[in-house]
């Protein structure tokens, strides 16, 4: 019994947080940068705050995470980290010469009041920028928001530093991709060239997180959306943004810019979600649905058909991210499973609508909360009140799945101690079968190890 100390009674809490479902926002800033091509993540703090972030990223995606520090000390502490990063800026373009640097602040940093605009400004002016390169930066303040808040920040500054609009617009959509894993935005990108359509996604993390052993250590993978992309953005016809709260800011951003109209739409997790996605991808580059994406639909219906035994009235407890947990409710609730208990550290009223609006039918007796007492602790103390058939999320739950004996899917952000996760998508109709197939799978093999003998079968 591990968490041999969480009890079922729950005692109001104002100013605590034990074992938060967020980490920090630095490690959304960098991940996000790596999705540009040629970029460089540059954490203005110190030492520690970078060791951790690219850890986090490190661990979860076995690929490693190059990002560079301020290196902050006592002195930078006390009179400011100028002088480090303009140093900084130059060093990093004389020995790694990244095409872009893509400075995020820390707690530290944000404490001491730096400020960026100021500090870049002196580098280029000191000629420590060379030409054709670029340094861009944004505002990551750990003690508020969560590492998705920080992943936001960090698109909107791509559109404030990139995206230019010329007088012509052309028939590109823009895919504003929340926090996916490579896998997840390679298999989007696949349904929209099965779809035909021309499409700029950013950021992209397929082939620099997910690339191939070839041997040859590449500092700048090939993947990545590409500067020229990037820029070409403010000229495409539309932004279809995937995850309200990772890319609603960065769309409002890009029409007030450039003009280019958009719409948020969820992740497309499951059934409902993917057909949103192929819906309003297909209505926004008017091109028609092909048979081959019907097909793919009509093998997940089928899945689900085939398995809606194992899935019936199922209880789920989940956490994670809220991009990620609206629509992965919405495909328990397609599943005919139950998620009744549902935390997300990310505070919003969005999410708390959305549950509000899927639960209120299907599931009145869940529980759901966002924000900082939204912890994992929390989701423990409901799982002991009322036990559940299922647990989902990232990494940290393997320690309430063991104490109550609970089948469990890893999902979300860090998953460290499985492999896969940028390997095999979640989203598109053949997302949904392996998601679907996951979860299968985990109350099977629970199933099988826990059920008394004479339930056991060959054939379920
Ligand atoms: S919470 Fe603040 S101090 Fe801690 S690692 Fe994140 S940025 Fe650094």
């Amino acid at each position: 019994m591990l968490l041999r100390h969480t009890t079922a009674s729950e005692i109001e809490r104002k100013a605590l947080t034990i074992n938060p479902a967020k980490t920090c926002q630095p490690v959304g800033a960098m991940y996000a940068a790596l999705g540009i091509h040629g970029c460089l993540p540059h954490s203005h703090g110190s030492q520690g705050c970078c060791s951790y972030h690219r850890s986090a990223l490190t661990r979860h995606f076995k690929e490693p995470v190059m990002a560079s520090t301020s290196s902050f000390s006592e002195g930078s502490s006390v009179f400011g980290g100028s002088s480090n990063l303009v140093s900084a800026i130059e060093t990093i373009f004389t020995i790694y010469d990244p095409d872009v640097i893509a400075v995020h602040t820390t707690c530290l940093s944000e404490t001491i009041g730096d400020d960026l605009t100021q500090i870049v400004s002196k580098a280029s002016e000191d000629g420590k920028i060379p030409e054709g390169k670029r340094v861009i930066y944004c505002n990551t303040p750990s003690y508020i928001g969560t590492h998705i808040t920080g992943y936001s920040n960090q698109l909107a500054s791509f559109v404030r530093f990139f995206s230019t609009a010329t007088p012509k617009k052309k028939n590109v959509v823009n895919l504003v991709a929340g926090w996916m894993e490579p896998s997840d935005m390679r298999e989007i990108k696949r349904l929209a060239s099965v779809l035909e359509t021309r499409t700029i996604m950013f950021p992209d993390m397929s082939g620099v997180l997910d690339s191939p052993l070839t041997g040859k250590y590449k500092m700048y993978p090939d993947g990545g959306t590409t500067i020229p992309d990037m820029i070409a953005t403010g000229d495409s016809k539309f932004s279809i943004g995937l995850g309200a709260y990772c890319t609603e800011d960065t769309c409002v951003k890009l029409e007030s810019k450039c003009k280019v109209k958009f719409e948020v739409i969820e992740i497309p997790i499951g059934l409902k979600a993917t057909d949103r996605f192929i819906t309003s991808l297909s209505r926004h580059a008017n091109v028609p649905v092909p048979d081959s994406i019907t097909e793919e639909r009509g093998r997940l219906i089928d899945f689900i058909t085939d398995n809606s035994k194992y899935f019936w009235r199922k209880r789920v407890a989940l956490y994670g991210d809220p991009d990620t947990l609206i629509p992965m409710v919405e495909f328990l609730l397609t599943l005919d499973m139950k998620p009744v208990y549902i935390v997300t550290g990310t505070a919003g009223k969005h999410f708390d609508e959305e549950m509000q609006r899927m639960l209120k039918e299907k599931a009145p007796e869940a529980r759901f909360k966002s924000g900082e007492r939204a912890d994992m602790f929390l989701l423990h103390q409901w799982i002991k009140q009322e036990p559940v058939d299922l647990l989902m999320g990232n990494t940290y739950g393997k320690y309430i799945s063991r104490d109550e004996n609970l089948p469990f899917v890893r999902i979300g952000f860090p998953v460290m101690d499985r492999p896969g996760n940028n390997i095999f998508p979640n989203v598109g109709y053949i997302g949904g079968m392996n998601l679907a197939n996951k979860i299968l799978e985990s109350l099977l093999n629970h199933y099988d190890r826990t059920c008394k003998e004479e339930k056991m079968e060959l054939q379920m």
